[in-house]
């Protein structure tokens, strides 16, 4: 360790919504919270667009716009953000110790885990030989590449719908490819997309390859009934299947279910470590929405107030 260490009363890592509202409350609370952002500042919101489910925006909100809101507010009241990753943690004591950066150590009297949840890829080795050639997770980031052309994504659920809808503004055609014949997305999400004329639902059907030379130009799929094996000529290929939690450096220390969401205890935020708390999308594979990734960070700074006035 090449720095000295630090010591904090209240450790954030990860600045989503559940991030900077555990440092609102947190800071309002004079716990003096100490953030640090994480790979991706703003978190998931800052990939998309259009926010209209957050109660406040009655015209909604784009979610880069959101967050910066979030970040003033959170600093307002004297929250320290700071750009940095936790790269390792040990919570076998109090104070926590959280290294950033893989270099600088921060002593956490009580740590809140915010870290959320990043995007799944289909496990394809041409997925990753094309990734930002052709390939992306991200339509609101990449869409613009695409326009007049035409893509496919991969998915049945919200994101896969939002994102079919978006690049459905920009591009000819997009084929919304969904390995059953039944979506999951909401209704509402459901029929944004069978309103747009240039989406084309290929049912039933899983992506075995992605194809091109330089860059992506087609996609081989495979008819899951039939075994059927089709191309079709894309330019773009987007994939919306679901995210991951970012909980990696807590395995053995924290307990998590099979897919790595933290567990917490019921009707809290407490993990299995006294001092340490989980919120959002990191212990929520339920609603993983922004409102209730909110109220979860109001919980824990809550919760972390309680405990330090406990210890005294
Ligand atoms: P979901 O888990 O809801 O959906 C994932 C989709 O990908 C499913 O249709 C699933 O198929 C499919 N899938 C998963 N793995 C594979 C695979 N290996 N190959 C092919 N297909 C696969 O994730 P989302 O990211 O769509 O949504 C997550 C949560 O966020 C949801 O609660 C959603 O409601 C919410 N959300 C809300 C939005 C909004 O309100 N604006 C926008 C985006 C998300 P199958 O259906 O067969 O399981």
């Amino acid at each position: 360790m090449s720095e000295k260490s630090e010591r904090v009363k209240c450790l954030i890592v990860g600045s989503g919504p559940a991030g900077y509202t555990a440092a609102i409350y947190a800071a309002r609370a004079d716990l003096k919270p100490v953030m640090y952002q994480g790979l991706q500042p703003g978190g998931q919101l800052t990939i998309t667009t259009d926010v209209e489910n957050y109660p406040g925006y009655p015209d909604g909100v784009q979610g880069p716009e959101m967050m910066v809101d979030f970040q003033k507010q959170a600093e307002r009241f004297g929250t320290d953000v700071r750009f940095g990753l936790a790269t390792a943690v040990d919570l076998s004591e109090r104070p926590f110790k959280v290294t950033v950066d893989e270099k600088h150590e921060i002593l956490a009297e009580t740590l809140i885990i915010s870290t959320g949840a990043s995007a799944k890829w289909l496990g394809l080795e041409s997925e990753q030989k094309y990734n930002g050639f052709g390939v992306s997770a991200c339509a609101t980031c990449d869409g613009f590449f695409y326009r007049g052309q035409t893509v496919a994504v991969v998915g049945g659920g919200d994101t896969a719908c939002e994102e079919a809808s978006y690049l459905a503004k920009l591009c000819k055609k997009v084929y919304l490819i969904h390995r059953r014949d039944e979506l999951r997305a909401s209704k509402a999400m459901q029929h944004r997309v069978m309103k747009a004329e240039n989406i084309e639902i290929i049912w039933n059907h899983i992506p075995k390859e992605i194809v091109g030379d330089k860059a992506v130009n087609g996609v081989i799929i495979e008819d899951v009934t039939s075994g059927k094996i089709t191309r079709l000529d894309v330019e773009g290929f987007f994939v919306a299947i679901g995210h991951k939690p970012n909980s990696d450096i807590f395995k053995g220390q924290l307990e998590m279910d099979d897919a790595g969401y933290l567990i917490t205890k019921p009707d809290s935020t407490q993990t299995s470590v006294p001092g340490v708390f989980a919120a959002g999308d990191v212990q929520d594979n339920v609603f993983r929405q922004a409102v209730t990734a909110a109220g979860t960070g109001c919980m824990a700074a809550l919760e972390a107030e309680r405990f330090l006035a406990d210890q005294d």
